[in-house]
């Protein structure tokens, strides 16, 4: 029986235009930029872009915040702007001659001061790493294809390691460092310049890179609170020590990113799969958005098709219960962003058919709102038994379609808010269309309205059922209190 329902209702959502329920989240670089691709994009499934602060200047990240709020208006769909703070990122300095052949077992010291390095002696970006790392430690450098190993402190100036893997390393490289604990904050001094510049223009979510410790994002919300920035807070999880503090960091944060390309550095490659489905259960347990990220259809930079592993990969992150896969290089630089997206829409609508069929309904208890957990619940109890088409839920804030949407219904998730920000974060909760939609002066208004709009979206016709979440008194955030299943073209 409750697999009968399951079926129903996902065969109901075959009749929509294209809806699957993951979101797809491009990042928008030199190769998407233009309103005509940012359309196309949008037209093959996108429903958030990324603008990654680690590059250009602030006249463009202004052109693409333009472009894709132009297109957002002309096509009348409603589109969420990530902005990906650069973060700690540590660098190797310049590098006499481009670079240097460091071969292994020999030593190379690493000081505080900025120098031109050579095989022997090098400097980075992070002057405090001298201080923070310990004998023992590793380096990596170069996305992990170099590494070195801390032999010893040289208090105040230096470090000494030894080459543990050699090769040749170039200027401005990326540094890792797994195992130490750095002092510094995830928010560099670029980054508050950038949170000030963000603040003042048009975006959803912030983005933090290399959170290690919930205090992290909380003096990342106290500074977007002085700028009175109602943007939302992606805490990327790129950092092992970040795992240590799991709960506690998706507790303070509004979304969370599996960055899985510094994660891969950090950690050996087989512990990032592991860490990906710990992550994803733990925001499914928690009620918080999951997105999983980078190198998801990598190949699809040069090439017009992706591997079959690649592909496979896609369907994993949906059967770990993402609510979100990210699209990067792929999108940003590559030669075949709309072919990309394309690739992902279908590879989730595929999957997303057989994952229907083999995953009961999820179960989330989630403290913050009780009753509103409680009607998620009763959503879930309905949909076992009945027919329904679509779940229209009235939110102030978008957090009541958050939870439901947590829930895994196997059809759309209306979430309809009056405000235009909650509106635009919506796109990233899995399973959710939303729209922009007055609240209702009187309760009855509320099933006519709920009705108009999802005819509009023909996820409903006559007859169909739906489900209709409100609260009372309308429009009080966080007094969610009742469900409806109305039969659309009736009174009732
Ligand atoms: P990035 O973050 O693309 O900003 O580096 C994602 C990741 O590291 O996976
Ligand atoms: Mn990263």
């Amino acid at each position: 029986m409750f697999f009968m329902a399951l079926f129903s209702c996902a065969d109901r959502a075959g009749t929509m235009p294209d809806m699957i329920r993951t979101k797809i989240l491009a990042t928008v670089g030199p190769a998407s930029s233009s309103p005509k691709v940012i359309r196309k994009l949008i037209e093959a499934g996108c429903d958030g872009f990324r603008i990654n602060f680690s590059h250009g200047s602030p006249e463009q990240h202004a052109e693409f915040l333009g472009n894709i709020r132009d297109v957002e208006a002309d096509l009348g769909k409603p589109i969420a702007v990530v902005a990906d703070l650069c973060g700690p990122k540590i660098r190797v300095g310049m590098m006499d001659g481009g670079g240097a052949l460091l071969a292994e077992g020999q030593e190379i010291v690493i000081q505080r001061e900025p120098v031109v390095g050579t095989a022997t002696r090098i400097s980075t970006t992070l002057s405090e790493l001298v201080d923070d790392v310990s004998p023992d430690d590793m380096i990596l450098l170069n996305d992990g294809k170099l590494q070195l190993k801390v032999i010893k402190t040289v208090p105040p100036d230096e470090v000494v390691c030894r080459v543990t893997v050699g090769g040749i390393l170039g200027s401005g490289k990326g540094v890792n460092l797994p195992h130490t604990q750095l002092k510094l904050s995830a928010l560099t001094e670029k980054d508050r310049r950038d949170v000030t510049w963000i603040a003042a223009h048009d975006f959803d979510y912030v983005a933090l890179s290399f959170v290690q410790r919930p205090d992290d994002v909380i003096a990342l919300r106290q500074l977007l609170q002085e700028y009175d920035c109602d943007a939302h807070i992606i805490a990327k999880i790129e950092k092992p020590q970040a795992l240590e503090q799991l709960d506690a960091i998706i507790e303070t944060a509004d979304i969370i990113m599996v960055a899985r390309g510094d994660l891969g550095v950090e950690m050996d490659f087989p512990s990032v799969p592991v860490a990906q489905k710990h992550i994803a259960a733990t925001c499914q347990e928690a009620g918080k958005p999951c997105i999983i990220a980078t190198q998801m259809l990598e190949s699809m930079i040069d090439s017009p098709t992706p591997t079959r592993a690649e592909v496979s990969d896609v369907a994993n992150a949906v059967m770990d219960h993402c609510d979100v896969v990210m699209l990067s290089g792929e999108t940003a630089v590559g030669k075949y962003p709309v072919n990309a997206v394309q690739v992902m829409n279908q590879t989730v609508a595929t999957i997303q058919a057989y994952h229907d069929q083999v995953n009961p309904l999820a179960r989330v208890t989630w403290q913050d709102s009780p009753t509103t957990a409680a009607i998620a619940g009763a959503i879930r109890e309905i949909i076992a038994v009945e027919t329904i088409s679509a779940v229209a839920v009235f939110t102030a804030t978008g957090a009541s379609a958050r939870m439901v949407s947590k829930n895994r219904p196997p059809c759309t998730i209306l979430g309809l808010s009056p405000d235009m920000a909650a509106v635009r974060r919506m796109c990233l909760y899995y399973g959710v269309e939303s729209r922009k939609a007055k609240l209702p002066a009187h309760t009855r208004d509320v099933l006519k309205i709920a009705e108009t709009i999802a005819r509009e979206l023909q996820i409903t016709s006559d007859g169909d059922r739906i489900l209709v979440v409100s609260g009372r008194p309308l429009g009080t955030p966080g007094k969610t209190n009742s469900v409806t299943v109305h039969t659309v073209g009736t009174e009732s």
